[in-house]
């Protein structure tokens, strides 16, 4: 399969390498110079958990090099990035191209169906996890999988054979927006509490009242999800949180969150406890443990961007 992989930073370059040793035609798509430079010249450098490295060569360019048609494109920008890579890209969109947006958060498939038809939407969450080092340069560490559904009425088995070839451990789901805020659920805990406790996932395991606290959020957000529609299952949101804090587990992982705030980026706050925040307004209702800890960490983005 002809398969672009838009936002080829941490996640999309894991995902690339595997789709190209499965045999598949694969290019990236990035904005970022020094990180195409680095591939370009000197291939992508993929450390994993036993500390071996191994070089690979694809191709990656920019939006406005890239030229052809897709089968399918894999969106991994970071959310607030979905909107402009699909401007970007529109000239390699087909009515024929499948589009598999895997990035975090609730609202990319609002996003997506600003740009393409309804049928060409695969939408999808992963376990699957990637760090930046430097450019040219990713560490992978364990394994994951992938869950996704078409959201028109396509068949979306193809694309599922397509990704299994690589082993990427793709299941067809029924309900993805399901999954979807599941693992927003997840994420709307650990993401920000990291961040503002300044801990890694195990660290903050150790917080006497994390729990508690973790629980202030996943309330709220069950509260919405059951005026949506959706069902929203906090004991199996918090077995997968208690499961995470173990050091064996993501334990002594730093979040995404916490690298961007790190890195000086804006952070998915507002496609997480922001994104319910504005739901809950949107139903006349105030949720007060989201809308704060979204004001807190915009607060910290803006210390670490003037730093
Ligand atoms: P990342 O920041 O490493 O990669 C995103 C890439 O997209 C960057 O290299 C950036 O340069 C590029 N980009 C963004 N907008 C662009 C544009 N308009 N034109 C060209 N390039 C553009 O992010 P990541 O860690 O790979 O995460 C991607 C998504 O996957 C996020 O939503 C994240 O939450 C989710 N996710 C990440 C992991 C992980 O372990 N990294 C795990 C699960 C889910």
């Amino acid at each position: 399969m002809k398969i672009a992989i838009a936002g080829f930073g941490a996640l999309g370059a894991r995902v690339g390498v595997m789709l190209q040793q499965a045999g598949h035609e694969v290019t990236g798509i990035d904005g970022w110079a020094a990180h195409i430079a680095a591939i370009t010249n000197d291939g992508l450098t993929v450390r994993q958990d036993d500390g071996t490295s191994k070089k690979f060569f694809i191709p990656v360019m920019t939006a406005k090099e890239i030229d052809g048609q897709f089968d399918l494109i894999i969106l991994l920008t970071k959310t607030p990035q979905l909107d402009t890579m699909l401007i970007d890209i529109k000239h390699i969109i087909t009515k024929n191209t499948k589009l598999l947006v895997l990035s975090n958060g609730l609202g990319n498939i609002e996003v997506m169906e600003r740009h393409v038809n309804r049928n060409q939407i695969l939408a999808g969450v992963t376990l699957w996890t990637s760090e930046l080092v430097k450019p040219g340069e990713i560490r992978t560490t364990g394994s994951g999988s992938i869950k996704l559904q078409s959201i028109g009425n396509v068949d979306a088995t193809a694309v599922v054979d397509a990704l299994n070839q690589a082993e990427l451990n793709v299941t067809l789901s029924q309900n993805v927006i399901e999954a979807i805020w599941h693992k927003a659920g997840i994420n709307s805990v650990l993401n920000p509490l990291t961040v503002l406790l300044d801990a890694n996932i195990a660290e903050f395991g150790t917080a006497g009242n994390g729990m508690d606290l973790s629980l202030n959020i996943l309330e709220e957000i069950k509260k919405i999800g059951d005026l949506e529609g959706i069902n929203v299952n906090i004991n199996e949101i918090m077995k997968d949180i208690v499961s995470l804090v173990r050091p064996e587990n993501a334990g002594n992982h730093y979040p995404s969150m916490y690298q961007d705030i790190k890195a000086g980026k804006r952070t998915e706050i507002d496609f997480l406890n922001g994104y319910f925040s504005k739901l809950g307004s949107e139903h006349g209702i105030e949720l007060p443990f989201n809308s704060l800890v979204t004001r807190l960490i915009h607060a910290k983005e803006d210390i670490e961007r003037t730093k």
